[in-house]
């Protein structure tokens, strides 16, 4: 880590404040002057015989960590004793003495700030986000996430994948997301949706590039109770991949490549991090073990759930336990006719299921992936669309696109903040992102 490519004067001027390195670099042996710059995370006054009875000790924060320092001069002392927490503060030092002190912004009293957290399940991280943000899990977390799309990028470009920017605004989005509701915007004049998955223009693009990706930002007003399922955000992003020419079996495969290349990244070059969380990440062997839908029922029925419904899909307990029984990455194929989106292929020849699948991770982190072989030919969605009761006339572009020539193909999405949430280990999904929406929650 370097902030600045041209080094300062090595005398630093009084005059001049400008950061020559992260707190994690500076050295005590450093024969110049350095300028650091960041936030007062703590402080603590200290008695010190050697420097006339008391001492500050202040702990600095900047993105590279926390760091001590001991004030010894008194109006230094003075200056950052009555100074409030998460302050932005530039300090001149040479060796052990601090040459100077600039105040950069004073901060107002917090009772929430980095320092005092503890308890990371507590939905005041959500709110106070701002301060929640700056604790040094929330940076590991955020850096591990950093990891994620650097490795599925790297990954996709070495599959000859083309990444495409995804749509946010649509007369009409993906009507399969099982109790949410969508939000709506006024375009022009026209009710527009906001994404809530953006399948229907995969489609689209496989026609010019077939084999995409895109990191698609999603909105899915899910109901207030779900906040209790730790793994369901109002506003998400999926991993979204798409490729033509495939069938479901091929997509799954892809799915178990893309995650394993993830993690094994993440294991290797998170190290810190990963530390920092208590997680120990173990990598699954492929191929990842494969359930039917009605094998699935059948553990869960064995194991005490009645009345799961034939024609549904999983509820999330069900999911938990199912997911707790297992300690790697498992797949549930082939849902029942009627469970899922118009999208997902029914069985030319088993008319009673889908070439559809989910990824649940074990451990009781539940659902990571839903994908399927699509329906391409437009009789075939027609009719699907109808049998669901969708509006034909709100999906006007995409049944007329499906007339110029679209072909057979599978994909999925993998939901970006649950597989962070996986990674990390964390309790709750708003632990796995910088700008949580949480179900029912008013925050920034
Ligand atoms: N549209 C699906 C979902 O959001 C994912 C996919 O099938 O590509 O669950
Ligand atoms: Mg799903």
């Amino acid at each position: 880590m370097n902030i600045l490519t041209e080094k300062s004067s090595t005398t630093l001027k009084s005059t001049v404040w400008r950061k020559t390195c992260f707190l994690s670099e500076f050295s005590e042996k450093a024969a110049s002057a350095a300028c650091l710059m960041g936030w007062l995370h703590d402080r603590a006054l200290v008695p010190d015989p050697t420097f006339g009875g008391i001492v500050l000790r202040i702990t600095l924060r900047d993105c590279s960590g926390l760091r001590d320092f001991v004030v010894t001069t008194k109006p230094f002392i003075d200056l950052l004793s009555t100074l409030e927490y998460e302050s932005v503060i530039a300090i001149k030092v040479l060796g052990k003495e601090i040459l100077d002190v600039k105040i950069l912004a004073r901060a107002k009293p917090a009772i929430f700030s980095p320092k005092v957290i503890t308890d990371f399940s507590t939905i005041d991280l959500v709110v106070h986000r701002p301060l929640a943000i700056r604790t040094e899990r929330m940076k590991a977390v955020l850096r591990v996430q950093d990891q994620i799309f650097t490795s599925a990028r790297q990954f996709f470009h070495k599959e000859g994948f083309c990444e495409l920017r995804p749509p946010i605004l649509s007369p009409a989005t993906d009507p399969g997301i099982r109790g949410a509701i969508g939000a709506d915007v006024n375009f022009y004049g026209k009710k527009y949706k906001i994404t809530t998955s953006m399948i229907l223009y995969k489609q689209m693009a496989i026609c010019s590039l077939e084999k995409v990706y895109a990191f698609s930002p999603n909105v899915r007003l899910e109901p207030v109770k779900t906040r209790q399922t730790g793994r369901h955000l109002a506003e998400f992003c999926q991993i979204d991949v798409e490729q033509a020419f495939i069938n479901y079996h091929d997509a799954m495969a892809l799915a178990e490549r893309l995650l394993v290349a993830i993690l094994s990244d993440v294991k290797s070059n998170c190290q810190k991090e990963l530390k920092l969380l208590e997680r120990s990440l173990t990598i699954p062997t492929r191929p990842f073990k494969k359930l039917t839908f009605q094998e699935a029922l059948n553990i869960l029925s064995k194991a005490g759930f009645k009345q799961l419904q034939q024609r549904k899909e999983l509820p999330w307990e069900a999911e938990k336990m199912l997911s707790n029984t297992f300690d790697e990455p498992f797949w549930v194929t082939e849902f029942p006719y009627g469970s899922r989106g118009f999208y997902d292929r029914q069985d030319p020849n088993r008319p009673a299921v889908l070439r559809d699948f989910d990824l649940l991770y074990p451990a009781g982190f539940g659902e990571a992936i839903s994908g399927s072989e699509r329906e391409y030919l437009y009789p075939r969605v027609k009719k699907r669309m109808l049998e669901q009761g969708l509006p034909l006339d709100e999906y006007s572009w995409y049944l007329d696109m499906l007339q110029h020539g679209v072909p057979p193909s599978a994909g999925f999405g993998l939901g970006l903040e649950r597989l962070t949430r996986y990674i990390c280990g964390l309790e709750n999904i708003w632990e796995a992102t910088a700008f949580p929406k949480v179900p029912g929650v008013h925050s920034p």
